[in-house]
């Protein structure tokens, strides 16, 4: 039944007469016309209309000629689903999650900014956030500290950790592990036991933040069960993905058989080097996730926002389609929030970005200062949250 005819049927006279005297209903709340809409859940990238009504996809098609309170002008321009990035520390700040919702960002992880002791503070913003936004929580009780989360092992505090889970099992859906030297010393083992000593009493995934740990990364993988999440998977030696020879590792190929996900986590420091990008893209290992590991500092140096971090993977050769995947329906499968998210699917929640593809040349610089020049850039245009439009980056 059409809106017009329900509101008939069900309220009578009175307003039919109301609804006669001003202008007729529109169909659609929204329409965006004659964009390139790459949609990876559903295998398509063509131009396309897509109408929006209720704050959900209402149809996908070549042309859309009904009437909508507003339309957009897409032509030239990409339309995706809302980018969600799994890693990110966007709840640092009280305006962060508004910041990633301008360039293009309608779900959040907040992936381990502060443990037991300050998640309060986390889940405070995570709650006030536009967009779906929710926290892993640190092991270490402390958060991410200068002198290392978990450095002094008792911060792995197992029934701190659980007790603040327990308070808020809506917003927190999973545990970070910092494993690195300088985070965790030589507890990067026993830490990780801990986290998942954690996780496996709420059934929750432990997302490792990996690379220069003490223990070889095979020892750290053989703690992961199936939805747990690697991040910084390019983080350069010691105990990288890949060994000297330019072959992944035989335990990251079965950790990735049994289900565990591979992330990006761009970041600025010790988690990205050009060279060892190289050589995984070469292996033919691609990433099932791209993040950010956003921070407010990351807006001005190597980040900057998500739609240029996705363009350092266009500029290794991925197809587009595949890269907005990562950012997208992959990403979207990772946290049970997301789901029926990540799509353009009619039905789903009308959250989109619409990207500007620019040609030309475009520097990216990796967490050692190195650069590379790609020939095409991502840049956020406009981001539509539960059918609404809302402002672009300032
Ligand atoms: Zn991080």
């Amino acid at each position: 039944m059409e809106r017009r005819q329900f509101i008939y049927a069900t309220t009578g006279v009175a307003a039919f007469a109301r609804i006669a005297l001003a202008a007729p209903p529109k169909k659609y709340d929204l329409i965006i016309q004659g964009g390139r809409i790459i949609d990876p859940s559903s295998r398509l990238d063509a131009v396309r209309d897509i109408a929006i009504a209720g704050g959900r996809i209402a149809a996908v098609r070549e042309k859309i000629t009904a009437d909508a309170a507003e339309k957009v002008d897409a032509r030239g321009k990409l339309v995706v689903p809302g980018l969600i990035d799994i890693h990110a520390h966007a709840a640092r700040v009280k305006d962060g999650p508004q910041l990633c919702l301008a360039d293009g960002v309608t779900g959040l992880i907040d992936a381990g900014t502060q443990g037991a002791d300050h998640i309060d503070e986390i889940i405070a913003i995570a709650k006030a956030a536009p967009q779906p936004c929710r926290a892993l929580i640190n092991i270490g009780r402390a958060g991410v500290l200068p002198e290392g989360d978990t450095m002094d092992l008792s911060r792995a505090d197992v029934s701190a950790a659980r007790e603040a889970i327990g308070r808020n099992r809506e917003m927190i859906v999973g545990v970070k592990a910092r494993l690195s030297q300088e985070v965790a010393g030589s507890n990067d083992w026993e830490v990780l036991r801990r986290a998942q000593e954690v996780a496996s009493s709420f059934h929750l995934p432990v997302m490792i933040h990996m690379g220069q740990t003490v223990s070889p990364l095979p020892k750290l993988l053989a703690l992961l069960k199936r939805g747990d999440i690697v991040t910084h998977m390019y983080a350069p030696p010691p105990n990288s993905i890949i060994d000297d020879t330019g072959r992944i590792l035989p335990e990251v190929v079965a950790a990735r058989r049994r289900g565990v996900v591979f992330d990006v986590g761009n970041g600025r420091t010790r988690h990205l080097r050009w060279d060892i990008a190289d050589r995984v893209f070469k292996a033919g290992f691609l990433p099932d996730t791209i993040s950010t590991d956003w921070t407010p500092e990351g807006r001005t140096a190597q980040v900057i926002d998500f739609p240029n971090v996705l363009s350092k993977f266009l500029m290794f050769g991925m197809p587009m389609g595949q890269v907005i995947a990562c950012a997208t329906v992959n990403a979207a499968r990772v946290f049970p929030v997301f789901s029926g998210r990540g799509t353009l699917k009619p039905g789903a929640p009308a959250d989109i970005s619409i990207l500007e593809l620019k040609e030309g040349s475009f520097e990216f610089e990796d967490n050692y200062g190195n650069r590379r020049t790609g020939a095409r850039r991502l840049f956020p245009s406009a981001t539509v949250l539960a059918g609404k439009r809302v402002a672009p980056r300032a």
